[in-house]
């Protein structure tokens, strides 16, 4: 577990340098500490670091940690993929979803939540590199979802998120970046006075400096924090 103090402490150095870089304020940068296939000693670990913000992907082994470790102010985000019989589970149990990639699962996500549970705070995730795989809203689909997506009650849009294909170079890993950035832009004016869509969430272990240089402000890092995953 010392190995987490420590990676901690490096990951806030990168994250602190890659900001001053670009002129950025490092406190804008928010880490989700990714604990999937991780355990629970290894969530501690992280939380007695400071840590409260923590990525899960699947869903069972998620709600187990969920109802196992309930600290102050832990907030869990879900960041997998989202099968469809699965929103019910996930509309209740996470205060944030980052991977919301189609209409139906919005509309389940706000029918399906406790109304007395705070807004769900959702992320669009967009196929940035328009790969085969499809996963994501299209650059141009999501505009048009936008104002429809926004009227649904019971979450609360608050941004994009995106996972780029592998690339080596800071160069390339840029591109996708600002790409997302630009889309974000023009929704949010588009939204005109919505402050809450404030969020890019985009930025991993092997890429976050990239990221930060195109302005995301929620990194979200599994395998620089925990080490490889079992
Ligand atoms: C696993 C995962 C991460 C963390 O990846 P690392 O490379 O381990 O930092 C971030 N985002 C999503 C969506 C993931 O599935």
């Amino acid at each position: 577990m010392h190995a987490i103090k420590q990676n901690i402490s490096s990951l806030k150095r990168r994250i602190a340098n890659s900001a001053n870089q670009c002129g950025r304020d490092p406190s804008s940068v928010r880490i989700i500490a990714v604990s999937k296939k991780h355990n629970l000693d290894s969530i501690k670990a992280a939380y007695d670091q400071g840590i409260r913000d923590f990525g899960e992907n699947y869903l069972q082994e998620a709600i187990q940690k969920i109802e196992l470790y309930k600290p102050k102010n832990i907030i869990w985000h879900f960041i997998g993929p989202i099968q469809s019989n699965k929103t019910k589970l996930i509309a209740n149990n996470f205060s944030w979803v980052h991977s919301v990639d189609r209409i139906k699962i919005a509309e389940r996500l706000s029918s399906q939540k406790n109304p007395d549970l705070p807004d769900l705070n959702v992320c669009l995730q967009v196929n940035i590199d328009d790969e085969t795989s499809k996963v994501g809203f299209s650059k141009n689909e999501i505009m048009t979802v936008i104002p429809y997506l926004q009227e649904l009650s019971g979450i609360k849009l608050r941004g994009l998120m995106a996972i780029p294909k592998f690339r080596r170079t800071m160069d390339e890993q840029r591109k996708p970046f600002y790409e997302l950035q630009q889309l974000f832009m023009r929704i949010s004016n588009q939204m005109q006075n919505n402050t809450s869509f404030d969020t890019l969430s985009m930025g991993m272990s092997s890429d976050l400096e990239a990221a930060i240089y195109e302005n995301t402000n929620l990194v979200r890092v599994g395998t620089d924090i925990f080490g490889k995953r079992p």
